[in-house]
């Protein structure tokens, strides 16, 4: 995070030197560039329409990016067509073939990293270090799943039984899948989704997210450059009410992969099974989290500050293993609470081209709206404990949230997931622990949580108890690494199984056992 010009709070010169310094030179090459996107399908898209998408840069939004065009109603179904025909074939082309073709596109995006990352920060309004983590995580879920797919899909498995039979099991693709994609992962989630649905046997239909279409479909042009057919994984730009719907309510869709908001998940459930005569589908979503940490009093708070500044605040708070819930013990809540204070008022909140800073822009206006709103309502009922400061030169164009944080009395006093920077803080009774982990199990998200304790024992006993998907004892709650904490959770936060680990591609395979007798 750290560049060249930044000082510290003493006026101290850091001058650290930047290895990212010809990442910053390449990125510079392709910041005036504007991108224009259609859908990429496996037929050929009509360039007269007046249905262009403008998209406007997140931290300027005098700035426009380029221009997407959505995916008609019509062309939607020819895809759909198009991505069963290439079903049998391309679930019969070899697993090494297919995860071949995968690790070239891992190798493409390293190649051309200052590029997605320009578009990452341009159309997503991302810092340097969140660019360079989501390229790289997008290229390390390429060459886990193609391993793993050569692993599962490779050979048959030899299964016991009497003498005089033979048995196996063998795994196979479902058929078309849709992949419907968030923005703030733009990158690593967009092609995580397609790259997983495609390796192991489906073809695949993508919709990214209306404001990310631009990197999306840069990510596709240079899948079909690594070897992927164009009937066998198409974009399909456009919104979730049109394109969205489209798809899940198609009765050829075998399965959806998701991830964005609980809402939207149930209005996909909603729509799948709505579906006449059609086959039960499988539906992978990822949603959104309450997510909680807890602090008790032998904690260190200067290392809890640390962390929540970073699970709450890192990626403007648009993560949804973003720390929502900061439970601290009475007798240590004023220390951390002081400490915090001082180091929110030296976050700067900018452009995120800009190495000193830390805390970048909200995706769009209506996101700023909503956030807003929920501060407003906050500062109103006089529950602010502390606010950074946004200079007006600095951010006067864009769609920025000075990072807040509001003291509240429990997790029942949200309503839904506030996708941004706003820390909550609820104060506890050591007496009552066992009350808050039952009020975070019983509010029914379980995404990420984490603990902060010397106690070993009282850490082992929170993890034990609370229902959720990821737990980090004595750090921050965000960056799952690929392969290393299989990212997604459970209940209102998602159906499973979890990205970036080893079960991930058996929700995308059907398994058929083979009996023979001999
Ligand atoms: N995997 C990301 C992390 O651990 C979060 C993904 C998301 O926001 O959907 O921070």
């Amino acid at each position: 995070i750290y560049g060249p010009k930044r000082k510290n709070s003493q006026g101290v010169n850091l001058n650290i030197h930047s290895q990212y310094q010809p990442l910053i030179d390449e990125m510079a090459t392709f910041m005036d560039k504007e991108h224009h996107a259609k859908p990429l399908l496996a037929f050929n898209v009509d360039d007269d329409t007046d249905a262009r998408h403008t998209v406007l840069c997140p931290f300027d939004r005098r700035v426009q990016v380029g221009s997407v065009q959505w995916t008609s109603a019509d062309q939607a179904a020819k895809a759909v067509d198009a991505a069963w025909s290439a079903f049998p074939r391309w679930e019969a082309t070899p697993v090494g073939e297919r995860a071949e073709i995968i690790r070239r596109l891992a190798d493409l995006m390293e190649t051309h990293m200052a590029e997605l990352m320009t578009l990452c920060s341009r159309e997503g309004g991302k810092l340097l270090t969140d660019g360079v983590a989501e390229i790289r995580e997008a290229v390390d879920f390429c060459r886990y799943y193609a391993v793993r797919a050569e692993e599962l899909f490779g050979e048959s498995t030899p299964l016991p039984g009497p003498t005089g039979e033979t048995n196996e099991l063998i795994l196979g693709g479902k058929g078309v899948f849709a992949a419907i994609s968030p923005w703030n992962f733009p990158v690593a989630i967009f092609c995580g989704q397609m790259v997983a649905a495609a390796v192991s046997g489906n073809t695949v239909l993508a919709k990214p997210a209306e404001q990310t279409s631009l990197v999306a479909h840069r990510v596709v042009e240079l899948l079909y450059e690594a070897g992927m057919p164009r009937d066998v994984v198409q974009l399909l730009p456009g919104d979730g009410p049109t394109v969205g719907s489209i798809l899940t309510s198609d009765p050829r869709i075998t399965g959806v992969v998701f991830t964005g908001g609980t809402d939207t998940a149930q209005i996909i459930n909603r729509s799948l099974a709505a579906r006449e005569g059609a086959a039960l589908p499988t539906l992978i979503a990822e949603t959104g989290g309450l997510n909680a940490m807890i602090v008790d009093s032998t904690a260190l708070p200067e290392q809890v500050v640390e962390d929540v500044i970073q699970s709450s605040f890192q990626s403007a708070g648009q993560r949804c293993s973003a720390l929502r819930v900061l439970y601290l013990q009475e007798d240590v809540a004023e220390r951390v609470i002081e400490i915090l204070k001082g180091a929110m008022d030296e976050l700067r909140v900018g452009d995120p081209r800009d190495l000193g800073t830390d805390v970048g822009p909200v995706i769009d206006d209506d996101a700023r709206r909503g956030l807003m709103a929920h501060i407003d309502g906050l500062k109103q009922e006089g529950r602010l404990v502390a606010e950074a400061q946004l200079d007006p030169t600095q951010t006067g164009n864009g769609t920025f949230i000075a990072p807040t944080a509001f003291e509240i009395d429990g997790i029942n006093d949200l309503e839904r997931e506030q996708f941004g920077p706003i820390l909550h803080i609820v104060r506890y009774r050591a007496a009552d622990i066992d009350d808050v982990i039952e009020s975070i199990n019983k509010r029914g998200y379980g995404l990420t949580f984490g603990v902060h304790s010397r106690n070993e024992s009282f850490a082992e006993y929170i993890a034990e108890k609370v229902r959720v998907g990821n737990v980090y004892v004595n750090r921050n709650i965000i960056g799952a690494v690929v392969g290393v904490q299989p990212f997604g959770g459970q209940g209102l936060s998602g159906t499973g199984p979890k990205a970036g680990g080893p079960h991930y591609l058996l929700r995308f395979a059907t398994e058929k056992s083979l009996t023979i007798n001999t």
